[in-house]
């Protein structure tokens, strides 16, 4: 017999049982495909007879695979906070609550309610913002980079722009200072060498074309040895007497105090800040551990102009991060850091850190893992060389097996002098249960 003839008809095969509940359009389109492939391979005599039950089995999982999330949530065991590659700060369900009723609802987001016209989208945030960081004024765009972009393109265009040679960094996903000068239209005037750069060289770089002084934090990478640099104060000094913009681009930017265990160096926004910089810019996902923005700082003439920039529509934030962002805002302003996971995994103390993770060696079985004492990083292209002390399961195996089989569970570790690490650092006690059930299911598979 043709097997052509056993080929099911579209409309009659979609009604088996097993496709119940399916979207029709999609389920008929993926029917049709299935067909028309097994058609085509009889014809080129690769197969000989139809199984439709093979086929009924194919298009569905076809339909599944459709559905199935390509977004997945990760268990982040790698003892890195802010992890660029797994999503950078993470929002609490309690910020996320808070700020719900926005997201679900219409609101006044660009409605003066007392008025009854339109009104300012940045408004909502300037006031908390300005409250917390004791600023003129703030603007809020998409993140970071878009931030030094808009300040270069509306101060710089076409103007040189002063820049230690030590600071023209990339920070990962190709954003290079000196491209984004480039593309904004400022002029980039480099000075001082690799290593070294001195108040003099900014004083002699300084022309009646020179728009702005900007310092770069070097982000992810330091310079040991011999090396030096002028530090925001002097350039700030510098910039004065010239009547010159002077900008930090900080990258990250923290606000509370940090416990002091952790031995960090870096300046907080309040100190830089004491300083009143013309402006200055930093992400809202990085250690402000809100969502992704860019959170632009400094005198309101100049952030008066920045809104002025046609760009700032291109670069502008959805409702979704401003009230986000506000909801984080409130909880500084309020010290209510536990809401702050970025903050409360950085803040965790090593004994809090231990009991934790002998508890999970308890529930998991002590002969099969050991609890570690080790370091990690901060990330996110944030404290390069900080080391934070940490607490890690090690679980007893060969490393690299191990890294896989929990990589295929969705759970992130670290190898370390061989040994394969669950690092308590980045890990919410919320996942430790499921956690717990992942070391239980791949221990007892081995
Ligand atoms: C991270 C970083 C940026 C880019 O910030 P995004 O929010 O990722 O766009 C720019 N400059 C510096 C110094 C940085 O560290």
């Amino acid at each position: 017999m043709n097997p052509l003839r056993e080929l099911p008809k579209v409309d009659k095969f979609i009604t088996h049982p097993l496709f119940e509940g399916l979207n029709t359009h999609l389920l008929t389109r993926l029917a049709r495909e299935a067909i028309e492939t097994l058609r085509d391979r009889i014809l080129k005599n690769e197969v000989n007879c139809v199984d439709e039950t093979a086929l009924l089995q194919n298009v569905k999982t076809a339909y599944d695979k459709l559905f199935e999330p390509s977004l997945k949530p990760l268990i982040n065991a790698t003892g890195v906070i802010l992890h660029t590659n797994m999503g950078r700060s993470l929002i609490s369900e309690t910020l996320l609550e808070r700020a719900k009723p926005i997201i679900c609802n219409y609101s006044n987001l660009e409605y003066n309610l007392e008025q009854g016209c339109r009104g300012e989208r940045y408004e909502h945030i300037t006031g908390h913002l300005k409250n917390l960081l004791h600023v003129e004024d703030v603007l809020v765009v998409n993140n970071n980079a878009a931030a030094v972009f808009l300040i270069l393109n509306t101060f710089a265009k076409n103007k040189e722009v002063v820049v230690s040679r030590g600071e023209l960094v990339e920070i990962g996903g190709s954003f290079r200072i000196p491209e984004v000068m480039k593309q904004s239209g400022a002029i980039l005037h480099e000075v001082g060498a690799t290593n070294k750069t001195k108040q003099l060289d900014y004083q002699n770089a300084i022309s009646e074309n020179t728009a702005m002084l900007m310092k770069v934090h070097q982000s992810n990478f330091t310079m040991e040895g011999f090396s030096e640099a002028v530090d925001y104060e002097a350039i700030k000094a510098l910039a004065d007497k010239h009547h010159l913009i002077d900008y930090y681009d900080l990258g990250s930017g923290y606000v509370p105090k940090l416990p002091y265990n952790l031995g960090l160096r870096e300046a907080s926004l309040e100190e830089i800040l004491a300083l009143q910089p013309s402006l200055i810019s930093f992400s809202g996902d990085k250690l402000f551990g809100s969502a992704q923005a860019g959170i632009i700082a400094g005198r309101k003439e100049l952030i008066a102009e920045l809104k002025k920039n046609q760009l700032l529509r291109m670069l502008r934030v959805d409702k979704i991060t401003l009230c986000l962002l506000e909801e984080s805002i409130k909880a500084y302003l309020k010290e209510e850091y536990e809401v702050i996971p970025t903050l409360w995994l950085l803040f965790q103390s090593v004994e809090a850190l231990t009991n934790r993770v002998s508890h999970v060696r308890e529930s998991v079985g002590e002969n099969r893992c050991d609890v570690i004492y080790s370091d990690t990083y901060m990330g996110g292209g944030t404290l390069p060389n900080r080391k934070f002390p940490t607490v890690a399961l090690h679980i007893k195996g060969k490393a690299t097996v191990l890294e896989k089989k929990f990589r295929e569970h969705h759970v992130i570790g670290r190898i370390e002098n061989e040994q394969f690490l669950l690092d308590f650092r980045s890990l919410l006690p919320e996942v430790e249960s499921q956690l717990i059930h992942t070391i239980k299911t791949i221990l007892d598979e081995q």
